[in-house]
């Protein structure tokens, strides 16, 4: 009786069939719904993360960046109170706290919360993070107790703790896993970029400080340079003291040499001290009383700083090292202090350096005190070589039969006077000396009896002047004086009594068995009386010496005197 008539059957399976077919339809259906829903989902995602990426690598100051990271991911996630932490991100190493959306909490309470977590710096270093849910009103930290639910992010990567980053809201869905993926996405974003700001923050520091030793350095190569110009080791010596002045920023600096033989040191330049202070020192100091301080507990580089500190303790060398160790901290410089680099070649001593009244009135840092020590090794090249080259001149400078000066510098010494006395007015005088008959002593006793009558000429024409005075050789028997400051009226009485000492003086040789006398005759001409220039000062005194050889010798002619003769 069933299956009398196929017909039911048939319907039944057809329309089994459809009911199959709408079912897979609807599913499949569904399934692009959500798909479609899962792309815009990413979509959004991605765009909200190109968002946050463009906003984080900004350099936009800090809080202006938080600032504009929470209003985005307000807008794409549902969160209603922000906070966030950002170490390292202040100069000071503070750490940056910025809040946003609805937080009513105190900043002073969430400054406190974050200083009682020690935890957050150290577990966070798993490899990778994992948000912190917190529901209910008991949470740890409440942003804003009107919502429930609060996600903790740290802000990490494999080599930083960045920061952490806290969200609240009353959406359950912001602890779902779908937002808590999202949020980790993100928080990996930020704490990547906070590395970037914080590493790119470093090397500009790093390349400043570069920067600035580059300048200094260019500086140290300039003014070491100038002083490969000034020969003479008094030029020298003013100079150097000058640049570290001028480019290395003292207001006080002071340069002594040591002198080996008397074990002293001698100021022998200065600038910035008001020399007429009672605080000076003297020109010239034992040695111990500068190098006391050149102790290892004082030394930094090559160099020694004596804080104000260490000079007011009584009883300098008793203990206290631990407590004197040296650091370079920012402080401001104290008007005691002291900073001294030494100037040496190789183990020798030359001398010191004294810097005082830094112009940026701190404490020189390391790298301020290596420049001065950079700059002084170029100042002692100098310094030696200025020696040196003094040395040589000393030698070139005299003659060496007599060892009176040479007719170079008697030429060099007479312009330089000239010059200076131009410009203060001061009185000049000139004198040029002949041996009377000197060929005759030649021709009668030979040249090393000669020899021996020009040394002993020197020698007491040497003594019968004073240290400022000039002795020179003009050539053979012939001899020039110098005598600056000396008024005509006091020049003939140096001459003079020069004549009358030379005509006193017996001269002995080992190879005469009598002792042998001379006279000489004497021209005086004096600056700016009888002339103003060298050349006519030589010549009147020349011209006198002739007419003194015509007045029949051991005589003393003046230049005015022949003015006079000319006038008569
Ligand atoms: P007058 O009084 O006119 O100056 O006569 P004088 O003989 O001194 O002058 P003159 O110019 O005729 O002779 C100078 C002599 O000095 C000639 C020269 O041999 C001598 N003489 C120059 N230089 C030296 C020297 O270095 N050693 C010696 N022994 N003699 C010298
Ligand atoms: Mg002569
Ligand atoms: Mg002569």
């Amino acid at each position: 009786m069933w299956n009398r008539d196929p017909q039911p059957v048939l319907f039944t399976l057809i329309a089994l069939g459809l009911l199959v077919a709408v079912i897979v339809v609807t599913r499949m259906l569904a399934r692009a719904r959500s798909g479609a829903a899962e792309l815009s989902r990413k979509n959004r995602e991605l765009a909200t993360l190109r968002e946050i990426t463009a906003i984080v690598s900004s350099a936009a100051p800090g809080e202006e960046i938080f600032a504009r990271l929470f209003d985005t991911l307000r807008h794409a996630l549902p969160v209603r109170a922000l906070a966030a932490v950002s170490y390292e991100e202040d100069p000071d190493g503070q750490a940056l706290v910025a809040f946003g959306g609805e937080v009513t909490l105190e900043r002073r309470s969430f400054l406190d919360w974050l200083a009682a977590q020690k935890d957050l710096e150290s577990p966070f270093v798993a490899a990778s993070p994992i948000p912190h849910v917190a529901n209910g009103p008991n949470r740890d930290l409440v942003l804003n107790p009107r919502f429930a639910h609060q996600v903790l992010l740290p802000l990490q990567t494999p080599a930083v703790i960045a920061g952490v980053l806290i969200a609240e809201s009353d959406d359950p869905s912001l602890v779902m896993p779908q937002t808590l993926q999202e949020l980790s996405v993100v928080s990996d974003h930020v704490a990547l970029a906070l590395q970037d700001r914080n590493l790119r923050r470093q090397m500009q520091a790093v390349n400043e400080r570069l920067q600035e030793r580059a300048e200094m350095l260019q500086r140290i190569l300039e003014v070491s340079n100038e002083l490969k110009s000034h020969l003479t080791l008094e030029h020298l010596v003013q100079s150097i003291v000058q640049a570290v002045h001028h480019s290395l920023g003292y207001r006080v600096v002071v340069l002594s040499l040591f002198d080996s033989a008397e074990n002293v040191f001698e100021r022998r330049a200065q600038i910035g001290l008001d020399d007429t202070s009672p605080d000076v020192q003297p020109r010239k100091v034992p040695r111990d009383e500068i190098a006391r301080w050149f102790g290892e507990h004082f030394r930094i580089s090559k160099s020694y700083f004596v804080s104000h500190l260490d000079r007011e303790e009584p009883g300098e060398d008793s203990g206290g090292v631990e407590r004197r160790r040296r650091s370079t901290s920012v402080g401001a410089w104290h008007p005691n202090d002291l900073l001294f680099v030494p100037l040496t070649a190789g183990d020798q001593l030359v001398g010191t350096l004294q810097v005082d009244k830094p112009r940026s009135g701190l404490v020189p840092r390391i790298e301020d005190i290596q420049a001065l020590e950079i700059f002084s090794n170029q100042a002692v090249t100098a310094i030696q070589s200025a020696r040196a080259y003094e040395t040589t001149r000393q030698m070139s400078v005299h003659d060496s039969l007599t060892e009176a000066f040479n007719h170079r510098y008697l030429q060099e010494t007479l312009s330089r006077e000239i010059a200076r006395h131009e410009r203060s007015r001061q009185p000049l005088a000139l004198v040029m000396l002949d041996i009377d008959d000197f060929k005759k002593i030649n021709d009668r006793w030979g040249h090393p009896v000669g020899d021996l009558v020009l040394q002993g000429l020197v020698e007491e024409l040497t003594k019968g002047v004073r240290e400022m005075d000039t002795v020179a050789r003009y050539g053979g028997e012939e001899f020039s004086l110098i005598l600056p400051e000396t008024t005509p009226a006091k020049a003939w009485g140096v001459a003079d009594r020069l004549r009358k000492r030379v005509a006193g003086r017996l001269f002995v040789a080992p190879q005469l068995d009598r002792a042998l006398a001379i006279t000489i005759s004497l021209g005086l001409s004096c600056f700016p009386e009888d002339a103003v220039t060298k050349r006519a000062l030589i010549d009147l005194a020349d011209q006198a010496l002739y007419q003194a050889k015509r007045s029949g010798k051991n005589c003393l002619v003046t230049a005015s005197s022949l003015a006079d003769l000319k006038t008569l």
